[in-house]
């Protein structure tokens, strides 16, 4: 039995035995393998970093689901940028008051390499009857689109090789163009231990963009380097900042079941350590 090491860093990584490998192949954008571990069970990489395993990717897809989701109060159009594996699009098919969801994922090979070998990710929602999935470049899609959308959920890969376009200035200003009023952009934005200029640089792009900007976090543990933020940019302040009650009452009313989100842990992902609100709050130079 081989290990798999990740490269996302240089000097600092993880490594993961390799019980089976289930498939690696080269698509036209990048190198994927997905493969069994015995303590994660089937484990995701794209071009040497982990992007999802069956353990613990319930934490990410629900804390970038139902953080926003819940926070609208109403969304009916949500756009999912990236999320290949369908686990995003599990958790927002839950919300039945969503009428339309649009997927925007690059690498059609992930999608169905992932219905194959990761189907307990997607469950089903690939045949869900309000998807439109496109095979296309995210960016590409949020620069032409006339649609307009309530959420929308950037899961994509790191800021390296097809991932790095959405994290520009470009893509958070063509993202802000196609949300209706009140909508709400919320983004992958790596684990400020090890990434923090990448969440100082997020911050400078989206400060001046949106009524309001933040960013909240979670623990994801396949994620190495302690908690993940994510990116939050919405048309309203006062959706960061709901009354608990609001938030239980609308869970409580989705008849959604989770293993991560609830309506306290809602509400507390926004409180941020100390170094990263330092970061985020001094301007970046670019
Ligand atoms: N949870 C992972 C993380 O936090 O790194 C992300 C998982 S998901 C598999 C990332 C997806 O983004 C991949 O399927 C990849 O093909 C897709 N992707 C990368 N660049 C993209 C782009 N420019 N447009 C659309 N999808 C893109």
């Amino acid at each position: 039995m081989s290990d798999y090491q990740e490269t996302l860093y240089e000097g600092y990584g993880q490594r993961f035995r390799m019980e089976k490998l289930l498939h690696e192949v080269r698509t036209d954008h990048q190198h994927l393998v997905i493969f069994q571990n015995p303590v994660m069970g089937r484990v995701m990489a794209l071009d040497g970093v982990i992007q999802t395993t069956e353990a613990d990717e319930f934490i990410y897809h629900e804390m970038l689901t139902h953080v926003p989701i819940f926070a609208h109060g109403a969304a009916r159009r949500v756009l999912i940028i990236g999320g290949g594996d369908g686990g995003m699009l599990r958790e927002v098919a839950k919300h039945h008051g969503v009428e339309h969801i649009t997927m925007v994922e690059i690498d059609g090979t992930v999608v169905e390499m992932c219905k194959t070998f990761l189907p307990d990710h997607s469950k089903g929602a690939f045949e869900d009857p309000r998807l439109n999935l496109v095979i296309d470049d995210g960016m590409r899609f949020v620069a032409t689109t006339e649609e307009k959308f309530d959420v929308i959920i950037s899961d994509s890969t790191d800021p390296i090789g097809p991932g790095e376009i959405l994290f520009t200035e470009n893509f958070y200003q063509a993202c802000h163009r196609c949300l209706n009023e009140g909508g709400i952009l919320v983004t992958q934005n790596g684990t400020p231990f090890m990434q923090l200029d990448g969440v100082r640089t997020t911050a400078g792009r989206l400060r001046g963009l949106f009524a309001d900007w933040h960013f909240y976090h979670a623990a994801v543990p396949t994620y190495i380097g302690g908690a993940m933020t994510f990116a939050w940019g919405a048309t309203r302040p006062e959706y960061r900042k709901l009354p608990l009650d609001t938030l239980r009452a609308r869970f409580a009313g989705s008849g959604i079941v989770t293993r991560y989100y609830n309506p306290e842990i809602h509400l507390g992902a926004f409180a941020l350590p100390q170094y990263v609100l330092q970061a985020v709050n001094k301007p970046s130079n670019n």
